[in-house]
């Protein structure tokens, strides 16, 4: 019994090791996120989905082995944005698809942004609202059912009544009904903690608020605060009992001043942001999510006939415009950055477009790409997992054909793309 016990074990050890995949890399250059330097002629091997070595030089590549040449590319970690919606995509149909889209249609158009995200370079992404669908696309990529980044999603939007992100919004009587704590619309710092707790039960990553009001909501105040810091601490709270961070949506300093009291990690957009609200978030460790891209798109996109909803039109006008300079004087001003793009909001997989913007604005490149990959690690909780070619991270490698320092528009266009010691793109 006992021979035959380990007769079986040694066949299930050289089982596994049958199965391990050895991938070799030469980069031409590579890029070491950490010190913000390239190193010339490295070669990295990749055991199955993590990173076994990164050796200086080109190291011969044994027979058994899959050899890739990146020898004149510029090779990085896969990036991450951490504002996305992965479920949606933005046209003018997309206010009647609420009322005529099933589940099961959002869900296979959010696989396709998903391939589309992943091939731009994004092997991490942070899902910052939908339906839910997005934590069921999070759980088909992660049992490599499709192909997509790595997904770290806040489930539905916590909003408050007739606020940004209450699904109702623009209902008419008959269906606007009273949405409450469990489909993300909170009144009270009770509400709140129940809304935080159905996003757990539901298999949430994170929290979303809508701090103050929005740009494509069916409202008419783009910028008013809608929740009280009582019940914004009630949430930041509960959620730090889950493990969670909680991310919220801004553009009125007034609802921004007290999501950053009220302990949120991350502000997105941040349009109309004081200089007294900068010190503040420096003060709290808070970071900007600038969302430049979406900005642009907003404004161009209010200038076509039909696009938008009436209501929505000035609105676009007036904040997408804004977006830019807020994150310039926001980060000359030293307020902590991270990547953050608001894909969905414009067609997805063009997400790498907020790099040139945000060196437009004065971010050095290299400073840039350090705010999608070392800084979106910390605050995932993901510092030993992503944001770096090292050893023992994921193997999620990406590379371009020029130097990003000398032309930031390369970025754009991906050579070659690996999740997890898989290639995706080649
Ligand atoms: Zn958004």
């Amino acid at each position: 019994m006992k021979f035959k016990l380990s007769l079986i074990l040694f066949f299930a050890v050289l089982f596994s090791m049958a199965q391990d995949s050895m991938t070799y890399i030469h980069a031409g250059h590579l890029l070491d996120t950490k010190k913000g330097n390239w190193q010339d002629q490295m070669t990295i091997t990749v055991k199955n989905d993590r990173v076994l070595k990164v050796e200086k030089g080109f190291k011969d590549v044994p027979e058994d082995g899959t050899y890739i040449d990146l020898k004149d590319k510029w090779v990085m970690p896969g990036f991450t944005d951490m504002h996305v919606h992965m479920e949606t995509e933005y046209n003018p149909h997309a206010y009647v698809a609420k009322y005529v889209d099933d589940p099961a249609d959002v869900a296979y158009s959010s696989v396709q942004y998903a391939e589309i995200t992943l091939l731009s370079g994004f092997t991490t992404v942070r899902d910052l609202g939908g339906s839910g669908i997005n934590i069921s696309l999070r759980d088909a990529i992660n049992s490599g059912k499709v192909p997509g980044p790595r997904i770290f999603t806040a489930g539905k939007s916590i909003a408050t009544t007739g606020g940004h992100a209450d699904p109702t919004n623009g209902s008419n009587q008959k269906l606007m009904g009273d949405p409450g704590p469990r489909e993300g619309v909170a009144n009270s710092p009770a509400e709140g903690r129940e809304a935080v707790r159905h996003r757990y039960k539901n298999g949430a990553d994170c929290i979303k608020i809508t701090a103050t009001g929005g740009v494509l909501s069916v409202a008419k105040n783009g910028s008013n605060p809608q929740f009280t810091v009582e019940e914004i601490k009630a949430i930041t709270e509960t959620a730090a009992d889950y493990g969670f961070h909680v991310a919220a949506h801004a553009h009125g300093d007034e609802g921004m001043r007290r999501a950053v009291l009220g302990g949120v990690k991350t502000i997105e957009h941040g349009t109309y942001m004081s200089e007294e609200t900068m010190d503040l978030m420096k003060k709290m460790d808070c970071y900007l999510v600038p969302t430049i891209t979406a900005g642009k798109e907003v404004a161009e996109k209010a200038e076509v006939d039909g696009f938008y909803p009436a209501i929505v039109v000035p609105k676009a006008r007036t904040v997408g415009p804004q977006i830019q300079g807020t994150f310039g004087r926001a980060y000359k001003r030293g307020v902590p950055i991270v990547f953050g793009t608001d894909a969905g909001v414009f067609a997805h997989g063009k997400n790498a477009k907020e790099f040139g913007y945000m060196h437009e604005a004065g971010m050095p490149i290299m400073e840039a790409i350090q705010s999608a990959t070392i800084t979106p690690a910390i605050i995932l909780k993901e510092e030993n997992n992503i944001g770096q070619v090292q050893q023992g991270f994921y193997a999620d490698i990406i590379a371009v054909s020029e130097n990003p320092e000398e032309n930031v528009a390369t970025l754009e266009v991906m050579s070659f793309v690996m999740k997890d010691g898989v290639v995706y793109k080649k």
